[in-house]
Parts: C-alpha cells; sequence; structure tokens
C-alpha cells in the first residue's frame, strides 16, 4: 500500500483529504501556516463546483455557509448599466469558510501544521520539513498554491509571469450595504478599463469587496492597511456613492493585496512518484472563478485513478490526460478576460460574464 503525503492544506490539499477519507485511503498533510491563519478572500463557485463539493461537504452545511447569487450586474465607475445576465446557481463563500468545512472531515492526527516542505536538492524527488526530516511517503500529492516551491525545483525551465492584474480584496459587516444588493453580483468598471470594482454578499449581513486593478497603470507601492485604505479613497473617489461609502465604512485590518501568476506554458502534471494538482499544477488567474472548481475536479479525478490503477505512473498519467485539456481552455479563457478587462469599456464584446465555462 502506497503511503501518500499531501502538500499543502489549501482547497486542493484539503478537497485531495475529503476524497481519500471517502475511499478509506491514508494520508498525511503537512501545511506551512497555523492552523488558524487563514488570509480573508471568498470565491464564487460555479453549479459544478458545488456539485463536487456536495460529494464531501454535506451541501446543507455548505449553504449556511455562503449565498447563490441570483444576477450579475455591470455598471461604469459612475453608475451608468451596462448589462446584466442571469447567474446559473453561482455561490459565493469566504475562503475562510470553505477550508474549515473541508477540514472538519479530517482528523487532527492527519495533519501536521507549522511545516513547511522542501525539496532535497541532491536527492532527487525527496521530500522533506523545515526541520530537515524526511516525509515518511513514497507517493507525494503536491498543492502548495501556484508559486509551488517543490514544482519550480523540479521542472527549472518552467517560466512564470506576474499577470497584469492584482487584486485588494475584504470582507465587510455591514447589513445595510447587505440589503441594498440583495443577491446579485454588482461590478463597476472604469471606462478607460483596467480597474473594477466588485461587491457580492456573503451572507445577511457580511459583502466582500474586490478592486481588481492594471498593476501597470495604478501602483501600489507598500501594501500596509493604511495604505491600501489611502489607495482605495484616492483611485475611488469620484466613483458611484455605493463604492465610496464601501471604502469610506470598511475596516482594513483584514484587508489584503493579492499578487497573480501564470505559467506561460503548463508543465507535466507530475514527475516519477510526485503529482500535482490545483494551482501547484495550473495556476488559473482570478477571472476565470474556475481555482476552487478545478481544485476539486483534480482531487475527484487523482483519487478515482488511484483506487482503479494499481500502478500508480498509469493513474498520474490518465489523470493528467483528463484533467489537462480542461484546463487549457480555462487559461485561454482567462487571458480572454484579461484582455477584455484592459479595455475601455465600450470596446468590450457582450457583458462577458466573470466566469470560464468549458
Ligand atoms: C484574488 C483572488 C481571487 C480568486 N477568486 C476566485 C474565485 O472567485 N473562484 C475560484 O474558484 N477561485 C478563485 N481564485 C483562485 C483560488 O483562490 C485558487 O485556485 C485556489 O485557492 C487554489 O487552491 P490551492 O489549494 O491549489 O492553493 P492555495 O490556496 O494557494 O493553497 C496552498 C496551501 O499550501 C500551503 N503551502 C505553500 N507552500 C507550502 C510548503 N512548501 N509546504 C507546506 N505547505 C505549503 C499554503 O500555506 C496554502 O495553505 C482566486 C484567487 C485570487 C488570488
Amino acid at each position: 500500500m502506497n503511503k501518500i503525503a499531501v502538500v499543502g492544506a489549501g482547497i486542493s490539499g484539503l478537497s485531495m483529504a475529503n476524497y481519500l477519507e471517502k475511499h478509506k485511503i491514508d494520508y498525511h498533510i503537512y501545511e506551512r501556516r497555523k492552523k488558524e491563519d487563514l488570509a480573508g478572500h471568498g470565491f464564487l463557485i460555479p453549479q459544478e463546483g458545488i456539485e463536487y463539493l456536495s460529494q464531501i461537504i454535506d451541501p446543507l452545511l455548505l449553504f449556511k455557509h455562503g449565498n447563490f447569487l441570483k444576477k450579475y450586474i455591470q455598471y461604469s465607475h459612475t453608475g451608468k448599466k451596462l448589462g446584466e445576465k442571469d447567474l446559473n446557481n453561482v455561490f459565493a463563500i469566504s475562503r475562510h469558510s470553505l477550508i474549515n468545512l473541508l477540514a472538519q472531515n479530517v482528523s487532527p492526527g492527519k495533519i501536521t501544521y507549522c511545516t513547511t516542505i522542501i525539496p532535497c536538492e541532491t536527492q532527487n524527488g525527496r521530500l522533506k520539513q523545515s526541520d530537515g526530516t524526511y516525509l515518511d511517503a513514497n507517493l507525494a500529492i503536491i498543492s502548495d498554491g501556484s508559486r509551488s516551491r517543490i514544482r519550480r525545483s523540479l521542472f527549472k525551465d518552467e517560466k512564470m509571469k506576474t499577470v497584469r492584474e492584482s487584486e485588494v480584496v475584504n470582507i465587510i459587516k455591514d447589513k445595510e450595504i447587505a440589503d441594498t444588493i440583495e443577491n446579485d453580483f454588482i461590478k463597476f468598471h472604469h471606462d478607460q478599463g483596467g480597474l473594477t470594482f466588485g461587491i457580492l454578499k456573503l451572507s445577511d449581513d457580511t459583502i466582500l469587496w474586490y478592486s481588481q486593478f492594471d498593476n501597470q497603470k495604478y501602483r501600489i507601492n507598500e501594501c500596509s492597511c493604511d495604505n491600501l485604505k489611502k489607495y482605495m479613497l484616492e483611485v475611488f473617489e469620484d466613483w458611484h456613492p455605493l463604492v465610496s461609502s464601501i471604502i469610506q465604512k470598511s475596516n482594513y485590518d483584514n484587508v489584503h493585496l493579492w499578487c497573480v501568476y501564470e505559467l506561460e506554458e503548463l508543465n507535466p502534471f507530475y514527475k516519477n512518484n510526485i503529482v500535482f494538482i490545483g494551482d501547484a499544477a495550473h495556476p488559473l488567474i482570478p477571472f476565470t472563478s474556475q481555482g476552487v472548481t478545478s481544485a476539486l475536479k483534480d482531487s475527484h479525478v487523482l483519487t478515482k485513478y488511484l483506487v482503479e490503477e494499481n500502478n500508480v505512473t498509469e493513474a498520474f498519467s490518465k489523470y493528467e490526460s483528463d484533467r489537462k485539456p480542461e484546463i487549457e481552455t480555462h487559461i485561454q479563457n482567462g487571458r480572454t478576460l484579461l484582455k477584455q478587462f484592459l479595455l475601455p469599456t465600450d470596446q468590450h464584446t457582450d457583458n462577458i460574464l466573470p466566469i470560464s465555462y468549458k
């Protein structure tokens, strides 16, 4: 029987653990952060992602922790309506809630926090913990995120680049604003392109807001809370009053600035006894809203082949063949959405949803 190590307890690592649990396959997760450290942002999850989540989390419990969005409405930055579309069962949930729900099914003995896993440069393919001990495993599932250190050490020629879009994300409690936006996903776009402000409701009294900006045009040199607040107040000063009031009212203690990365070309999804899932295999830019669903599908498909195949290499190979074509589609869709985001709104094609569908 293979001894399985899972590296990283984000959405991919934890969903992998849930699928392995379902099939009674033993594993151990190694995570760099402290258990309670969860940077705050949230996810839009299309219906397909909800279907995969419902296989591993009680759907009623899941639905209590987030909100289904009904309509996507686009406005110009001054409030002129540009278009709207119905959203087909798109669910919004905070990262914090989703990680906690996924972690509930993992027994504390199967996860070690505060340990960074590093590749051993002298013994190709072996992994060790920060204290120098080698991982006790003969199969490693790597889910350590878009900037995966293990992936970079195995595929030294890969070209990783910063995407021309960054995001400031915040979650605030405000019942009045939550009531105003109802269950709509509202996004304001600067007429000249390269700057948006999105708002959506996570629960009756909690909203998530985010600003996407062209990081060549809008530069933030320092990302302390005070600096981010100053930047937001300046940049959005003359926007629709809903935007400026949210920015004014927000507490910035947990605000987060995200830089986004992508690979020029995907690497293989595995090498020897090491296999990659989620952002570690294929960073996806946020415009696609497919990161979580892809992570869930990776975990589901990889588990299926690990169960069906006697040979691990065969399982990895089938997993890659199954998943890569769909991921390539999301990468192309993400690039199209990024191009459109950078253009003035009068050059946008008709009301593209901020979600990539295959
Ligand atoms: C601003 C923003 C908005 C987004 N919005 C959406 C959205 O609306 N919908 C959606 O589906 N997706 C969205 N995404 C993408 C989504 O966040 C990711 O696809 C998803 O979180 C991937 O999860 P992951 O587990 O693969 O990686 P991560 O979430 O990055 O998790 C990696 C984990 O590995 C740990 N780790 C890292 N290195 C090591 C190491 N060496 N040893 C041990 N542990 C390690 C980290 O601490 C972390 O816990 C968004 C992303 C961003 C940046």
